[in-house]
């Protein structure tokens, strides 16, 4: 036992839950502070891999917010299907212990470009919204974000340049095919693995996207675990 403890010592960070609170009518925000959380280099847009279940299960969530001093804040979705992730997320009191990996991955803003175009859902939105709050004001954003409800829509940054779509209303490639600008800037499109795909081909096939400049990231797939 101690000997697991080392060895996760060495290849997690620790923290400590202090704070938790409904963000939206799904969806928790979990706040988990710690000295080793300090001075991480985030990028917007990056996710941490959880430890959720024992050494063995994780699950990867986007950094909703980071504090410098030692601080990271998760929304985690209570979704139908609940399984590690979910449970974790919606479980989790203040006062628990929490390992963690660091910040990674190239789902990220590119501040240089000349707009940015967000298109995904719930989960995507955490992402969107680290990204979101990144942008100076002057910035040309839109976007497209489906909810289940009006209710499970998250408090994002430039949230009126966004269009909120209800699920089962407008599918969300028929809104970007309607909503997206004219190719030249950045696409960020997460969420479901195949509504992603289909949202890149509108983007790239049929309105002439280079393919370089819409960054995609399957969040989730019906019917799969993970993805870790
Ligand atoms: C880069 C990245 C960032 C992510 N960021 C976030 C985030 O910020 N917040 C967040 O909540 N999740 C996020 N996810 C998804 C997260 O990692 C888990 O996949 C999710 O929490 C489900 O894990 P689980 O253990 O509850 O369910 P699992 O055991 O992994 O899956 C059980 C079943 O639940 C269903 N399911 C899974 N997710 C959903 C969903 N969103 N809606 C409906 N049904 C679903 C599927 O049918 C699946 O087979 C992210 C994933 C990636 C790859």
């Amino acid at each position: 036992m101690r000997l697991r403890t080392r060895v996760l010592d060495l290849v997690t960070l620790s923290g400590t839950v202090t704070g938790t609170e409904p963000v939206t009518a799904r969806m928790r925000r979990l706040r988990i502070g710690g000295d080793a959380l300090a001075g991480l280099a985030v990028r917007p847009g990056q996710q941490v891999r959880v430890l959720v279940g024992g050494a063995l299960t994780r699950r990867t969530y986007s950094v909703w917010r980071y504090d410098p001093a030692g601080a990271v804040e998760l929304c985690v979705l209570n979704h139908p299907g609940a399984g590690p992730g979910a449970r974790w997320g919606h479980s989790a009191r203040v006062g628990d212990m929490v390992r963690l990996g660091r910040p990674e991955g190239s789902f990220t803003l590119r501040p240089e470009a000349a707009h940015h175009f967000f298109a995904g859902e719930e989960t995507a939105s955490v992402a969107f919204g680290a990204m979101l709050a990144a942008l100076p004001e002057g910035a040309r954003i839109s976007g497209c974000v489906e909810t289940e409800t009006a209710a499970d829509r998250l408090p994002l940054p430039h949230t009126a340049r966004l269009r909120w779509l209800i699920r089962g209303e407008t599918a969300l490639p028929d809104a970007v095919r309607e909503l997206a600008p004219a190719p030249g800037g950045s696409a960020y499109v997460a969420g479901q693995a195949r509504v992603v795909q289909q949202v890149r081909q509108v983007l790239v096939r049929e309105l002439g996207w280079d393919r370089r400049t819409v960054l995609t990231k399957p969040f989730w797939a019906p019917g799969r675990r993970g993805p870790e």
